[in-house]
């Protein structure tokens, strides 16, 4: 069994994947090519947000955000620790300090409340200006934007979404840009929409700011161009991995629909044997990009499924704000006791759009199974 399956969906969209990439190979325009926009055009449409730029990965999309703000040294990004590390990378490379913290215990993603008094204690302090929030959607899931939201526009603060392992999730039909200003994703091949290489984009209505975007992920570009305005990245998708991506963007929707059906089926056969099956909150459609459940063995458990051909994974079992790099940044006073609370007991199972029912029943029993041992 495999944890996510890539080649049942290649098998799927084969004969589209190898067309679109005969076409790159024989217009030759590999980079920034017909592809790119293209997929960008329909990216935008899928997720209800007015432009899509795309760029060379996950990461380089919150630095560019970052950059588009001019946020740097003295200021602060608030983010959780409980993702993965690029989410505050992002914020260090800038020189600025990212400040972590709490999660929500059932869902994972970043408290309003643990947030909120984070947001006081530095706009109190005064040393540093408090500039942006990045929220996580988490293991697939949206982030609670309408409480984060209310807190970024109460102090002036930008709300970048990393929705890395969310793309097309919403909240009561919402996608993240509806509260988020920037909303930024990866295109890495184990995400629910992943490419074949890495790849990234950038999600916003605001079209000024796509325009700066538009030049920081090309050198800073101006409108000659051997006059570069603004230092920026290069940070491109090329036009092999856009090709990958239209065909399976054109199916995502069918999947993640197929991913809830899974996850449906899990919480179902495990909800009474395990300390807990992941919450989703009233009104969100999850992508499902983990399906995480709590139980007090995580390692045995990891161990006993693997001895049955079954793999699984623990994310994060080291949160940012305990990581060698990191352990000097900020972290809210309360400190963060849902984040580390559940890094000892949280482990992902396989899941994927493929995964049929008989693998499915098979995870649930082998669960059960180690769990009564
Ligand atoms: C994967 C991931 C990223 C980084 O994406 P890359 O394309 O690998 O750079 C950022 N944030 C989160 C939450 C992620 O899961």
């Amino acid at each position: 069994m495999d944890f996510i399956d890539l080649k049942a969906q290649q098998l799927r969209i084969k004969s589209e994947i190898d067309l679109g990439i005969e076409k790159v190979l024989s217009h030759g325009r590999y980079i920034l090519g017909p592809e790119v926009q293209e997929l960008e055009e329909k990216l935008a449409v899928f997720c209800q947000t007015k432009h899509a730029i795309a760029c060379a990965n996950g990461t380089d999309a919150l630095s560019l955000a970052l950059m588009a703000y001019e946020i740097g040294e003295g200021d602060v990004v608030f983010c959780p620790s409980f993702t993965f590390c690029a989410t505050a990378e992002s914020v260090a490379l800038t020189g600025a300090t990212p400040f972590f913290v709490d999660i929500d215990r059932e869902t994972y993603n970043l408290c309003p409340k643990s947030l909120r008094a984070a947001v006081e204690e530095v706009v109190q302090k005064g040393d540093l200006t408090a500039r942006a929030i990045i929220a996580v959607d988490l293991f697939g899931q949206s982030a609670d934007y309408e409480g984060i939201s209310a807190i970024a526009n109460e102090f002036g603060l930008k709300l970048i979404s990393d929705s890395a392992q969310g793309f097309g999730t919403t909240l009561n039909g919402y996608h993240p840009t509806h509260w988020a200003d920037i909303a930024t994703t990866s295109f890495f091949p184990a995400k629910p929409l992943g490419a074949y290489g890495d790849g990234g984009a950038l999600f916003t209505n605001d079209e000024t700011l796509t325009d700066l975007l538009r030049s920081l992920h090309v050198h800073g570009k101006g409108r000659s161009n051997y006059d570069n305005v603004r230092i920026g990245l290069n940070s491109r998708l090329d036009s092999l991995q856009a090709a990958i991506l239209l065909p399976k963007l054109a199916i995502f929707s069918d999947e993640i629909s197929k991913r809830n059906d899974v996850a449906d089926r899990y919480t179902v056969g495990l909800k009474e044997h395990v300390s807990r099956v992941p919450t989703v909150k009233q009104g969100v459609v999850s992508t499902w990009a983990q399906y995480t459940i709590e139980v007090e063995k995580p390692d045995a458990l990891s161990d006993n499924l693997k001895a049955s051909g079954i793999p699984s994974a623990r994310y994060y079992p080291t949160p940012i704000h305990m990581q060698t790099a990191y352990r000097h940044y900020p972290v809210a006073s309360a400190g963060l006791p849902a984040t580390e609370d559940c890094i000892g007991k949280v482990i992902s199972l396989p899941m994927h759009p493929y995964l049929d029912e008989d693998s499915q029943d098979k995870v649930i029993e082998s669960v059960k199974a180690a769990i009564k041992a």
